[in-house]
């Protein structure tokens, strides 16, 4: 298909919205990207064409849901580049991934031991493990960010010791656009005997992930980041690794067989399947990364790298603008501070300029509070966005920063 703007533009719907009389500039793609028809129409056309329960009855439409859900997990697992399908477990998203592991590491994480994650995770790989550690009485440490937004991997390898059970980080900060060199990190941890997690939500839509090069040990996302609906996400992860961890919920789907004493679960991946599947989502998803996949990653990245620098230059203009997090290796995310201004009060203005853009911490608390900051104005772009539209939020910028000072 390769990368044709209008015709990408085109395939979604919602913007052509008007906002406040005002075309539409979308750029909060890090918290949920919109739909193309593609995946509003595979979700429609399951729903009048195919909808029936999986894995459970004889008949013929039963069936064609089951062959479908399933081979949308062989997909994702191609698309990821897993050994097999019984690597791809699905969840509700990136969140329900990793409160899943965290479960299963409840029992394998005792009094003593450590959890390494970084200050920039996202709430959703910071609590559950921060939890976990309270729990257990071992303890979770922080690896730094530095002042350009990476991390330092030595200083990684100086954190790790025997007590180290697992390393979690986030392949992309959704707040300074970071990609963490997770290859490097799953080589040095394995090197030491310690399982790697990756949070890949804000990775999968915008560089290629191939879960058996980095290596890691699990490696979650969301389909609503990635052009996908919502309520559906995927854990990855080795068997070797599900294997040892308990289940993540009770009930139907999940047991092989069940008496009154006793159940045997189910084999991998149903074994944290529990209930009926979002079965629909699994497609939806489906629908996206084959959207992805037609337009082709490499387009998207160099697309996307050239928006990143356009905007980046763009804003440099701005009066007392300084965008924190400014990696050589990172996506178009682009965290701003402007002197002596409160975000929430920039973003107001420039909802009202028909511009939606996010105020706040960005579920980083941490992360700010390490920053000294109340929080950030984050430019988070996506392949339909365009130079155009960086054009109108820089403008709308300086406007609202003379409005203001
Ligand atoms: N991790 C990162 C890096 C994210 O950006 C997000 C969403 N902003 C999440 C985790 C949580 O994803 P979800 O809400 O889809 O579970």
């Amino acid at each position: 298909m390769g990368f044709k703007i209008n015709t990408i533009r085109n395939d979604f719907p919602i913007l052509s919205t008007k906002v406040n009389g005002k075309q539409l500039v979308y750029f909060d793609n890090g918290a949920t990207t919109h739909k193309p028809l593609q995946v509003i129409d595979r979700v429609s056309d399951y729903y009048k064409t195919e909808n029936s329960n999986v894995h459970r009855a004889s008949y013929n439409l039963s069936h064609i849901a089951t062959d479908l859900y399933e081979n949308s997990r062989k997909f994702v697992a191609k698309f990821i580049n897993a050994n097999s399908y019984r690597e791809i477990i699905f969840t509700k998203g990136t969140t329900e991934s990793v409160n899943l592991v965290a479960s299963g590491f409840s029992d394998l994480i005792t009094e003593g031991d450590e959890v390494i994650i970084t200050v920039m995770e996202h709430h959703s790989n910071f609590v559950p493990w921060q939890q976990l550690c309270k729990k257990n009485k071992a303890t979770l440490r922080f690896l730094p960010v530095l002042k350009d937004g990476t991390i330092d991997l030595s200083e990684l390898e100086d954190m790790i010791n025997f007590k180290t059970k697992l390393i979690s980080i986030t392949h992309i900060s959704n707040v300074l656009g970071t990609i963490n060199p997770v290859k490097k990190i799953s080589e040095i941890a394995h090197n030491n005997g310690i399982p790697v997690f990756v949070d890949g939500a804000q990775a999968i839509a915008h560089t290629n992930v191939d879960v058996s090069d980095i290596d890691c040990d699990f490696y979650c996302f969301s389909g609503h980041k990635a052009y996908g609906p919502m309520g559906i996400g995927v854990l990855y992860g080795k068997e070797e690794w599900l294997n040892k961890l308990s289940p993540y919920q009770y009930g139907g789907e999940m047991i092989s067989s069940v008496n009154f004493e006793s159940t045997i679960f189910n084999e991998l991946p149903y074994k944290f399947e529990a209930g009926t599947p979002n079965v629909a989502g699994a497609l939806g998803m489906e629908a996206s990364l084959r959207y992805i996949q037609d337009i082709g990653m490499d387009n998207i990245i160099k697309y996307e790298d050239t928006l990143l620098k356009y905007a980046t230059k763009k804003l440099e203009n701005i009066k007392g603008l300084r965008i924190i997090g400014n990696a050589k290796s990172k996506i178009p995310v682009i965290s701003i501070n402007i002197e002596g201004l409160h975000p929430f009060d920039i973003g107001t203005l420039l909802d009202q300029m028909g511009i939606a853009i996010r105020t706040g911490n960005h579920c980083a608390q941490p992360l700010m509070e390490a920053l000294k900051l109340p929080g950030t104005l984050r430019v988070s772009l996506a392949l339909y966005n365009t130079k155009d539209e960086i054009d109108l939020f820089a403008d709308a910028l300086a406007k609202a920063v003379d409005m203001l000072t």
